[in-house]
This record gives C-alpha cells, structure tokens and sequence, in this order.
C-alpha cells in the first residue's frame, strides 16, 4: 500500500491557509480548530428542477467544527483577542455565534460570556455553549436585546466583544469565497445567501472582490440575500421590532451590518427577497430527501429563495446556495417537520416487520 496522496498534507485551519489575505502576523497566536475547506456539493435533483442546464452547489459551511460558517469568523476573532492580551469575550446570539465563540474561546484559555434570547434558541447550540464551558445568561428579550447590552457591557468592562461588528470576524469569513473560486476556478453566477445580521453576506463579496481584484478570478457574482417573511428588515428596509420565523438563526429585528449589506447589493447588481416558513421547510425537506443534505432552517431559506427566483435565472449558469449551519442544530425542527414513514411499538417478529415493510 502507498500513501493516499490526495490526502498529502492535513488543513491547516484558514488562517495558516489564507495567511496572506487576512490580517495577522508572526505575533498573533492563532487558536485554531483547522476550520474551513468545507465541500462545495452539487446539488444534482435541484440543478434538474430548474433545468436549462443550470448548475447548483451547495456551500456546506454546517461541516465546520462547531457546525456553522461562524467558526471561520471565530478563528480570527479569538486569535486577535489572544494577541491583544484579552481575557474574556462577550456575545449575543440566536445560537450559533455562542457556540462558537464558547468553542473558541475556552481553546485559547478565555471565559466567554453568552447573551442568548430565553426559549428562542435550538437545543443543539444551547448543549454545545453548556458543554463548551460559556457562561450562559439568557435573557427576556430576542436577540436584537441583548446585542444592545453586549455592546454597552463589552465598552465599559474588560471583555471583548465577537459579535459581527468585530471587524475580525468578516475577515475569517470571507475565505468561504476563496474556497468557492478555487473549487469552481472561477466566482459563480449567484451566490444565494441568508441574511440575519448580514455579516456573512457583506464577508463574502469582500472575498469575492479581494480575489477578483488580484485577477484570480474573471467575474464578480450576483449577490441574492433571503430573510424569512416575519423578520424581514432587510426587505423591508425598516426595523422590525418583533421578528418572528422558525428559522431561529436569522429571527433578528435590526441587522448590524445593514448599511454593508446595502451597497453590496447595489455593487453586485443583486436582490434582497423574503421566502415564508413554509418555503423554508419546503427546501429544508427537499435538501434532507433528494440531496442527503441535513441542514439547519435559516440555511434552507437560500435554496428556498433560489426556488422563487428560477424564472430569472439564465440557461448555463452557476449558483451556490450557502448552507450556512448544520441541521443536527435544531432537532426540534426536524422531528416537527418531515414526511417520514415512521412505524413504533412494532413486535420484534421478522413476519410482521417484513408485512409492513410491503412485502
Ligand atoms: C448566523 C447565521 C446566519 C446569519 O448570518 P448573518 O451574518 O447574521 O447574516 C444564517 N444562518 C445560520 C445558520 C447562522 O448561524
């Protein structure tokens, strides 16, 4: 047996990948769970319902090792907090965020303190903030709340704050565009992307223009931003003092990065749409059945949106959904929305399993 040489050498993480593209030097410490270098996977029954020769991936960032693209932000947020001396960091989350930043933080030796909004958060980041040793404080109030108090807490005491105003955080994040480029050899058509905050969005053009500026790649793709009906500020261009939507991850009122988002749309000649909870678990229960693809609501709201916008999109072309967190996150979702046969109480008699199966 020889050596498995497409496996030569193991990832790094993204800082040591990217080094060059982000800004860290030879001082910064980097604390690294070797996030990114997630799969860019053909969607193949999605790309034949749209047809005309149209090819769709998915950007699986729910691969990554606290199961969301935040871990690419997380990476450079904590080892820039590590290199200025920090001892703590302080976040709001719908789930995610505070998972990873627990994660994160916890590796590098700092408490994390986790604001989350009390009942809105999916058990599976709930355990993992627990189990990732955060300081959980869960308030009456949603998220847009307790972002309000983060930042005022993070500027009169010693804690660091790793929202998505930490301008590290955008930085980690737009290497999911690098990747995409390498693995398409160029930038795609569309990227169609879910909006809460609207950090993600805004990281994913700074990658796509840094790489498109040094020539690497030859076009600059059309931005598509989704947000759920009932927490639509975006879309709406307003503030929405009471989000509601199943997709917990994106249920935000008052999006932090909404003045980035804004011109990278204008910049990308691209489109902000809102998609219903129904659409949502639509494209979440397709993703699941026809793909193999477990992915958490707030992601399927891009494939969701990419569904809506089919009559406008040219023969030939190439769009990746970005699927944004994994679905093992929300199992309360899953369990409450699927269309399994799911037979219990059986006897444990071969004849009998074998009548129901249909045989
Ligand atoms: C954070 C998050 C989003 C929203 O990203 P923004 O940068 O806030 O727009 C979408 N999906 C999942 C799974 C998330 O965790």
């Amino acid at each position: 047996m020889s050596l498995n040489t497409k496996k030569k050498s193991g990832w790094p993480g993204l800082i040591e990948a990217y080094r060059d593209w982000l800004p860290v030097t030879e001082a910064t410490p980097i604390i690294t769970l070797q996030e990114g270098d997630t799969p860019l996977i053909p969607l193949n029954a999605i790309s034949s319902r749209i047809g005309n020769g149209v090819k769709v991936f998915a950007k699986y960032d729910g691969l990554n090792p606290t199961g969301s693209f935040k871990d690419r932000g997380m990476t450079m947020a904590i080892s820039k907090a590590k290199e200025n001396g920090c001892e703590a960091v302080i976040c709001a989350s719908t789930g995610n965020t505070s998972a990873s930043a627990a994660a994160y933080a916890r590796r590098a030796g700092m408490r994390a303190f986790v604001l989350i909004p009390d009942g809105y958060v999916a058990q599976g980041k709930l355990a993992q903030a627990l189990v990732y040793g955060a300081e959980v404080l869960a308030i009456k109030g949603n998220f847009d709340k307790a972002l309000e108090i983060v930042r005022e807490i993070a500027e009169r005491y010693p804690v660091t704050l790793v929202n998505s105003t930490n301008p590290f955080r955008l930085e980690g994040q737009k290497t999911a565009a690098f990747e995409i480029i390498e693995a398409l050899g160029n930038a795609p058509d569309w990227i169609c992307i879910p909006m809460g905050n609207a950090g993600n969005i805004s990281a994913y053009w700074m990658g796509f223009e840094a790489y498109f500026k040094a020539g690497i790649s030859k076009q600059l793709p059309k931005m598509l931003g989704f947000q759920a009906i009932g927490s639509a500020p975006l879309v709406l261009n307003t503030t929405v003092k009471e989000p509601k939507t199943i997709a917990t991850a994106i249920r935000i009122g008052n999006p932090v990065n909404r003045e980035k988002a804004l011109i990278v749309k204008e910049k990308s000649n691209g489109k902000f749409l809102s998609v219903t909870d129904q659409e949502i678990i639509n494209a979440y229960k397709l993703l699941g059945k026809e793909e193999g693809i477990f992915c958490e609501p707030a992601s399927a709201a891009s494939v969701a949106g990419l569904l809506k916008c089919k009559n406008e999109i040219k023969n030939e072309s190439t769009i990746v959904c970005i699927l944004t967190g994994n679905g093992l996150k929300d199992p309360d979702c899953a369990i409450n929305n699927n269309d399994a046969t799911f037979f219990n109480g059986l006897d444990p008699n071969i004849d009998k399993i074998a009548q129901t199966m249909g045989f």
